[in-house]
């Protein structure tokens, strides 16, 4: 029997709301990979806040941290003024983020969302180029904003921008044409001054495409578009908003490619607790903004300052959490070539703790994830048609709740083949 009472969500929330629409209930609380609803009913969480809830919800390390900070009076907003709380985050990012990984970044608070990074980025390396346009790649997704709509390939969320978008172009993503080097055409493009293609300022990549579907792009790729970029002074901005902070293994998802971007973006769980936060981390040389060029509101969130030091404290000054997210990942992926090979019709592809189970007949994907939620697991679809299924556990979820999380999913597969 359902208590659940959604009337005020259908009469005075706005017809743009979405996650409520698949998962339609009505969740009170959280802990880890776990969240309950008002009725009492346990879900199991694979989509952890679309990569925001990298180490759970209410982390208890990071929510004791946080209650200390809040207890203590400590400042809640602060604008970019100097607090004790960025300037233990500041120099914790450069004991465990920088210094050991040779990476010389300065750092800066854009407003606390993923596409406010991005817009960041963008003007930045406009700014620092004298040049307008920047290559984008196909099935990106890179935020709501003008500009990050920009650079995303989704038609239907390029229409919602309802002016020209304009000074980006959209090149093929590593696989796109499925041969061994997609990058033949940008080379030539850009070589090639009869070409149409303007010089441009920059190319912004995520090395997993996420919202596009899981697109996994191979090391030797991005190494050769690191390559393509320096060689013609193009900035390289990696957007590692959902992929970064872990998701795919090492602290930035282009580590594997042992590639240094010029420009990178973070956002969702770098805040660590769900807290609103984002970071544009830019080579020394790069920072050319002048004092308040670019500002906002709502920049120094001291709270999430707080819960990102301490998740870096937490995770970060070990290898523990790598082992451990690329061992949960190794068991994911068996568990979803095992299903593939069982049911057919389906393909697997991710790195790290995210993969997608991509269905041949997309309309098999949302079916999949509705069942998954009446068992009890959200998981989310992606990809230009909706096609994949796309599982993103907390990096922290234990071994017991992913194996249960796995065997829903596998059940939830079962019930749309089989119909029952
Ligand atoms: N970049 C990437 C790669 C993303 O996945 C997202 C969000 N899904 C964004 C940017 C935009 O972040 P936000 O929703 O916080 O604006």
């Amino acid at each position: 029997m359902t208590t659940t009472e959604t009337t005020v969500f259908e009469t005075l929330e706005s017809n743009v709301r979405g996650y409520c629409r698949s998962w339609p209930t009505v969740f009170a609380t959280a802990r880890g990979a776990r969240l309950t609803d008002e009725d009492g009913k346990e879900y199991l969480d694979f989509f952890a806040g679309a990569g925001a809830l990298n180490y759970g919800h209410n982390n208890p390390v990071l929510k004791r941290a946080l209650i200390d900070y809040l207890v203590g009076d400590g400042l809640t907003h602060g604008l970019d003024m100097s607090t004790v709380a960025k300037r233990a985050l500041l120099e914790t990012m450069g004991e465990l983020v920088f210094e050991p990984r040779g990476l010389d970044y300065k750092v800066q608070f854009p407003g606390p969302t993923g596409a406010n990074a991005v817009e960041a980025a963008l003007k930045l390396a406009r700014k620092v180029t004298g040049r307008t346009t920047v290559l984008n790649f196909t099935n990106a997704f890179h935020g709501m904003s003008l500009g990050a709509l920009s650079v995303t390939g989704n038609a239907a969320k390029r229409a919602g921008a309802g002016v020209p978008l304009v000074h980006a172009m959209p090149m093929p993503y590593d696989g796109y044409f499925g041969v061994a080097d997609d990058l033949v055409w940008m080379r030539r493009a850009l070589d090639d001054s009869s070409s149409g293609v303007d010089r441009p300022a920059a190319v912004i990549v995520e090395t997993v495409q996420g919202e596009g579907g899981v697109n996994v792009a191979r090391a030797e790729w991005l190494r050769q578009l690191a390559t393509l970029c320096a060689d013609r002074g193009i900035l390289l901005i990696v957007d590692d908003v959902q992929m970064g902070c872990g998701r795919t293994g090492p602290f930035f998802s282009f580590e594997v490619a042992g590639i240094t971007p010029d420009i990178v973006t973070l956002s969702k769980s770098i805040g660590g607790y769900g807290l609103p936060m984002a970071l544009v981390l830019m080579k020394r040389e790069l920072d050319q903004w002048t004092p308040g060029e670019h500002n906002g509101t709502f920049r120094g969130n001291n709270a999430a300052f707080v819960t990102a030091e301490a998740a870096l404290r937490h995770y970060w000054s070990d290898d523990r959490l790598v082992a451990a997210t690329l061992a949960k990942g190794e068991r994911v992926r068996a568990s979803l070539t095992a299903l593939v090979d069982h049911f057919g019709g389906m393909s697997t592809r991710g790195r790290g703790l995210v993969h997608g189970l991509v269905f041949d007949d997309a309309s098999q994907a949302a079916k999949v994830a509705r069942v998954a939620f009446e068992l009890g697991l959200l998981v989310e679809t992606s990809g230009s048609d909706d096609e994949v299924v796309k599982l993103l556990p907390p990096l922290t979820i234990t071994d017991d709740e992913l194996t249960l999380g796995l065997d829903l999913l596998a059940q939830a597969v079962d019930s749309v083949r089989h119909g029952h």
